[in-house]
This record gives structure tokens, C-alpha cells and sequence, in this order.
């Protein structure tokens, strides 16, 4: 009664065989990442942002990444779930794999983001 997980084949391959598709995951790992809201500034010229009356709060998820910050814009309808796969952290493995393509997809959002906010 211990989960089943004996290995009773009997023959054992010299390379420890990576077949569990836990290690399909990517090295990403979202799930140490933090939500953070912040305000942004649009550019426009007119705009009230322009005075100090920043837009937001959006929502960012920031990460490490090879020792570096990055964020990632988290759309108001995915702040849960993202939220929720920050404090996943630790728990199953079949959550953070189910938040993996939640994670794709903001990957893909980002730049479009980006180049949307970083109007001069
Ligand atoms: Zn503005």
C-alpha cells in the first residue's frame, strides 16, 4: 500500500530512463513567481497619465529567469488562476502542468503588451 510504485520488471536499463512526463515540464517554473499590480503610463500626449493619473492597476507576474526579473501581463480574468498557481507552489505537479499552458499563452501575450505600453 505504497502508492504502487515497485519496480518488479526485474531488468533494469544503466540509463535511469526520464519517461515520467513530470520531466516534460519546461525549466520555466511560473509557479515561483509573485502577482503584482502596477500602474502604467500609456504616452499619449493629452492623456491623463501624462498629469499622474497612471492607468491600472494591470496585473504582472514577475519571475527569475536565469538570474534575471522578467513579467509577464496576467489579463483581469487570468489574475485568479495565476494567483492561484503562485500559491500552488509546492503542492501537486498535475496543477503547475495544467497551469503550463496558462503560462504559454501570457508568454505570447507579453509582447504584444510590451510594445503596447512602451509607447515613447
Ligand atoms: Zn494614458
Amino acid at each position: 500500500m505504497d502508492g504502487g510504485k515497485k519496480d518488479v520488471s526485474g531488468s533494469r536499463a544503466s540509463v535511469p530512463s526520464r519517461k515520467k512526463s513530470e520531466d516534460s515540464l519546461p525549466k520555466i517554473e511560473p509557479i515561483q513567481g509573485a502577482v503584482c499590480a502596477q500602474m502604467v503610463r500609456c504616452g499619449k500626449a493629452g492623456c491623463k497619465c501624462g498629469r499622474g493619473e497612471l492607468h491600472g492597476p494591470f496585473h504582472y507576474l514577475f519571475w527569475r529567469e536565469a538570474g534575471k526579473l522578467r513579467k509577464v501581463y496576467i489579463r483581469k480574468k487570468d489574475v485568479e488562476r495565476v494567483r492561484d498557481l503562485c500559491r500552488a507552489r509546492g503542492r501537486s505537479r498535475r496543477m503547475i502542468n495544467r497551469g503550463i499552458d496558462l503560462w504559454r499563452r501570457l508568454q505570447l501575450e507579453l509582447r504584444e503588451v510590451e510594445s503596447d505600453v512602451r509607447t515613447k
